[in-house]
């Protein structure tokens, strides 16, 4: 994935004429924070904070819990982050962070004991100004809140905007549990409209029926009613249908912790997850993890727009592969970018001591993430342009931007 992330940040860099020193400053990390966390049990877990730039404000990003982690993978992620705020407009850095571990192996207690022990390592390092994690793949708000205990415990700031994803009762913000999913439904809508077949009966399949994944399915069905389900996995693989699938009963059955390679639904076959990457959907919704699709099984891909609501599902080479067969893409850095916009509308939140009704928060997110669609399609259309590479192209540009402003206004003072 750092790979990708690297020949993309290049390619793009190329193709806008920057110099040498500025993709190099765009590929370079400031800071990393590794470490090693024993549990009461004697096992250990390798443990990470990548803080990559923090040009537009604040270190911003999540923290995964899952056993492919390696700093390599953070690396990456903290480079989209970056990419990532700077394609939205939010006045943030970017960051990740991460442990090597299944937290499906641990106990309640110890996921705590784990949770607490990365903000003991790691609290001199973060906070309201400095970097600001958030939840991401196999954490959540439950995680979260003790991270935000624990750091309020050792440095006694009590404002709570040290992390964002909080629960609701404990500082969090309205709409953020379900951000992620709405922000992938409103990136999507934009595009439907912009290729004027928003009005059309489409049908989509989704692969990560999980957090992310799920509240996309539920909001998809009230935001965009033309739009049908015919196939949905998780990590045990799911059903597919050509009569159509209720998000809103798969979403039931998941909360409820069933796994859908054994849920029954009239009519459905059960599907492995690379039969779902092949269905025979109008769109295809990838919000698993990265690297599911690469030049090994791009080939398999019948979809014509693909919505990457997971960080880097696709690799770089796979990109390539796609787009020249005329497929949309529309990338991660403002697919599931109503994620961290909504953890930066909580950190706001915070700081102001305001607790905003959910429709307020819904509607700002779409104030940042409607313009900053458009803005990349228009971008793409003008320069003859993948979406991604004109993401990318904004990003890129605005964070140069701002630090050549920083630094012109220093050498004046
Ligand atoms: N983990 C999410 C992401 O990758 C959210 C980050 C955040 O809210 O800071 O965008």
């Amino acid at each position: 994935m750092l790979e990708s992330a690297h020949h993309l940040i290049e390619r793009v860099g190329k193709s806008l004429g920057l110099s040498s020193e500025d993709i190099d400053f765009l590929l370079s990390i400031d800071q990393e924070h590794i470490f090693d966390i024993t549990l009461k049990n004697g096992t250990t877990h390798k443990a990470y904070r990548v803080q990559h730039k923090n040009t537009l404000g604040p270190y911003k990003g999540g923290i995964r819990f899952h056993p492919g982690v390696d700093l390599d993978e953070v690396r990456a992620l903290a480079t989209l982050m970056s990419l990532k705020n700077a394609a939205v407009g939010l006045p943030l850095g970017g960051g990740k962070g991460g442990v090597a571990t299944d937290p499906r192996k641990l106990s309640e207690a110890e996921l705590e004991e784990l949770s607490r022990a990365y903000v003991r390592h790691l609290h001199p390092h973060i906070g309201p100004d400095k970097d600001i994690p958030a939840p991401d793949v196999n954490t959540n708000s439950q995680i979260i809140d003790w991270m935000t205990d624990e750091y309020e415990q050792i440095t006694g700031d009590t404002t709570k905007a040290s992390f964002t994803g909080k629960s609701v009762a404990k500082g969090g913000s309205n709409g953020r549990e379900a951000a992620t999913g709405r922000g992938g439904v409103i990136a999507l809508r934009t595009v439907l409209e912009h290729l004027k077949t928003d009005k059309k009966e489409l049908t989509y399949a989704i692969q990560g029926f999980g957090n992310v994944g799920l509240f996309f399915g539920v909001i998809a069905g009230q935001m965009l009613p033309n739009l049908q389900l015919i196939a949905a996995t998780d990590s045990s693989g799911g059903i597919s249908s050509a009569f159509g699938l209720d998000p809103d009963e798969l979403a039931e059955y998941k909360k409820q912790g069933g796994k859908l390679n054994e849920h029954k639904a009239e009519d459905a076959v059960t599907i492995t997850n690379d039969q779902l990457l092949a269905e025979e959907a109008d769109i295809l919704v990838l919000a698993a993890l990265g690297d599911v699709i690469t030049e090994k099984n791009a080939d398999t891909v019948r979809a014509k727009i693909i919505l990457e609501l997971a960080n880097g599902p696709i690799s770089d080479s796979a990109y390539d592969l796609l787009t020249s067969r005329g497929i949309t893409v529309i990338p991660d850095i403002l697919a599931n970018a109503g994620g961290v916009i909504v953890s930066y509308l909580e950190w706001l939140q915070n700081r102001a001591g305001e607790h905003w009704e959910e429709a307020k928060v819904n509607e700002k997110l779409e104030g940042y993430l409607i313009p900053a669609t458009k803005k990349a399609l228009e971008y793409a259309d003008k320069a003859q342009v993948s979406l991604k590479e004109a993401a990318m192209a904004v990003a890129m540009r605005r964070i140069l931007e701002t630090r050549d402003a920083k630094m012109s206004r220093k050498k004046e003072s």
